[in-house]
Parts: C-alpha cells; structure tokens; sequence
C-alpha cells in the first residue's frame, strides 16, 4: 500500500511542478506546450500528457486557440492557466476593518468586498469574515466559476503546526483556536468544504507578489507592511519563512530605542511606537516616521540580502512621501558603506488589497508544500 501512497505523493509533486511553470511571467504570455513542460520540469513527455490531461479536465488549464479544434492534444500546442473556471478566495482581517476578494488561478482581481470590523471578539470577527465570503462566493458562482480555496490573513503571528493564532496584539487576540473557528463560521453559511488556509497577513501580503505579480521561484522577497501594525512577509528559498511560533518578521516590535514608548504589545520602544499608523496619523509630517521605516528596512536588508524588498499597507497608501523618505535613508545607509547600487524598494504591485490576494495567492503557496 505504501507505493500507492508514494504515486499519489509524486503526482501532487509534479502537478504543482507544472502550474508553477505555467504561473511564471513569460508563460502568461504566450503559454507552454506539452514539450517546453516536459523540457523545463525534467519529466518524461508521456508522464507530462497524463498529468495535462487531468489539469485539463479538472479545470486548472486551458488549451491553445479556442477557435480551433484541431491544434488539441498536439506536443505543440500552448496550455495555459485557465482563468475562467476555477477562482480563489482571499480575506484579510486587519485591525479595523474586513477584505474579502475573489480571485482567479493567475491573481486576477474579480470581485471584492471591504467593511469595518464591527466586532473584534474572535467569533463575532469569523461570523463576519464567513457572511462576506459567502457573499464573495455568491458573485463567483454568477460568473460561473467553481470556488477551489481560501486563504485568511490575520493582523497576528500565526503558528502554522498548531493552527492557532498565537499572538494579535493590536486585536486583543492571544492563543485563538482560529482554524475550527473561522471553518465552522464558513460552513454555517453553506459554502462548500474547500481547503482553508491562514497565516499572518504580511506573510500573504508577500505571497501577492511571490505567487502572482513577480513569479520568480528564484528569487528571495520581503514584504513589509505598514498600517495600525507593522510586519515583514519574508521568502526565502521558494518558501514563506515564518519561524518556530510563526513570529517571523514581527518588525513592528523590534525594538528601536530603549526605554521608549508604551506599545500594544506591552514592550517598549517597538518600531510601531515610531510609524504605527495610530503614531503618524498625530504626526505634524507623517513621511518623517520613513526615516524609520528606512531604518527597519536597512536591518532587514544586511539580514536577509533579498533580492526584493517591497512595502505597502494603508499608511504606504495614505502618506506616499514616507515612502519615498525611506528609501532615500536607505540609499544613505548603503552609501556610507560604499555598496552601490543601493537596494531598490518598489511599492506593492495589489495596493490597499496586497494582504487580502496574498492571502488567495496562500491557497496555491501551501499547496506546492512538497514541491522543491
Ligand atoms: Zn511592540
């Protein structure tokens, strides 16, 4: 029986192999043919026809021209990720606030939903989390797409062995059995079974860009996110890296002075005292809390070395300026060091709705687990 459970292992591993392939910018464009896949993931032409057919019929990908018939089946025609069948649900729950969007299998925006938060208890959040999607997933089945996924990005540190939501301070939330909660929410509204998947929502904020604006397997990214929290989404080697506890990336509480200001997680002189949103919004100039954004980054750059480094998040949307302040204290730090060029920093490709697609762009990510 054990080889039977290997085959399946296999076979997942190499059906991922090539939805990754065809996720990739170039194949967007002009698609892979049965063998460019089979060049490109090393496996044999008969085994990448089998695995196509499957993909074909289940819905994942489309086949050359749609106006001819005859190019079907062939070694050369280009398959493509099918964007009108199956779709992904992404959520974000931030501190105020609730996200939902409907996505397809490349991150195409379809449909989104956004409201305050009305209630921050732990049930009453997932009662509201569960309504939204199950109104987002109404709007999908209108365009007549079958819902495959959902990812949840939470305002916390979430510890992907347990399942629980371990730590939210700005939420009030602390060791939350957030998994059965938000499944059993969905479930009450009658939205079908599908896999569900949490994780921190700057962790999803970087899947936006990893799985679905900058597709490059081989690169390492790091997403910081700035709102009412700030975090750091960080991947590395193909893979989210979230830590033991899933408090990777926690930046919004490390600590840049001692002593410093009271901050909600009950430590003192945390980078969120210096350019939390609750901070700049009392600022006289808000693009001055930069400086200390391009302090974070700077630390987060001689750490890490990424080969891309991204922010977003609503203090990002609202006081654009403290963008462009911290990047140049970047280029300053890496300058006195004599490194030229100094690392580039881009905004986020999805804006305000980074952390909500990421979390859609999570459902993929978990899915290619045994994939590398
Ligand atoms: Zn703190």
């Amino acid at each position: 029986m054990k080889n039977t459970g290997d085959q399946q292992l296999v076979k997942r591993i190499n059906r991922s192999l090539i939805l990754r392939l065809l996720r990739k910018p170039a194949a967007l464009q002009t698609g892979l043919s049965r063998a460019q896949l089979a060049k490109a993931s090393g496996l044999t032409k008969s085994t990448v026809s089998l695995l196509v057919l499957d993909l074909l019929q289940e819905g994942w990908l489309m086949e050359g021209d749609l106006s001819n018939e005859a190019s079907r089946g062939r070694p050369s025609t280009p398959l493509r990720m099918d964007t009108t069948r199956k779709a992904l649900i992404g959520v974000e729950v931030a501190v105020d606030s609730v996200r939902v969007v409907g996505v397809s299998l490349i991150g195409s925006v379809l449909c989104t939903r956004n409201e305050p938060l009305t209630n921050a208890s732990p049930s009453d959040a997932c009662k509201q989390v569960a309504k939204m999607t199950a109104g987002v997933h109404k709007d999908l089945l209108k365009r007549g797409m079958q819902l495959h996924g959902v990812g949840v990005g939470v305002p916390g540190a979430f510890d992907t062995a347990t399942g629980r939501l371990s730590f939210a301070p700005n939420l009030g939330w602390r060791d939350i059995d957030f998994v059965p909660l938000i499944t059993k929410a969905f479930a009450r509204t009658g939205m079908p079974a599908v896999p569900v998947f949490v994780q921190n929502e700057a962790d999803t904020s970087a899947l936006s860009e990893y799985e679905f604006a900058n597709n490059n397997a081989n690169d390492s990214l790091i997403f910081v996110t700035c709102g009412v929290g700030v975090g750091a989404g960080i991947v590395l080697n193909d893979r989210l890296f979230t830590g033991v506890q899933g408090m990777a990336g926690e930046i919004g509480h490390s600590i840049l002075q001692i002593g410093g200001a009271q901050c909600s997680c009950g430590r003192r002189g945390c980078a969120e005292t210096f350019f939390g949103e609750r901070v700049l919004s009392k600022m006289d100039d808000p693009s001055m809390g930069g400086k200390y954004l391009g302090l974070v980054l700077h630390n987060l750059w001689t750490t890490f070395n990424p080969g891309t480094l991204v922010v977003g998040g609503s203090s990002c949307v609202r006081y654009p300026s403290m963008v462009d302040v911290a990047s140049k204290a970047l280029a300053a730090y890496a300058n006195s060091a004599g490194i030229t060029p100094a690392p580039k920093v881009r905004t986020a490709s999805y804006g305000i709705l980074a952390a909500a697609v990421g979390a859609a762009a999570l459902v993929l990510h978990q899915e290619q687990l045994f994939f590398k």
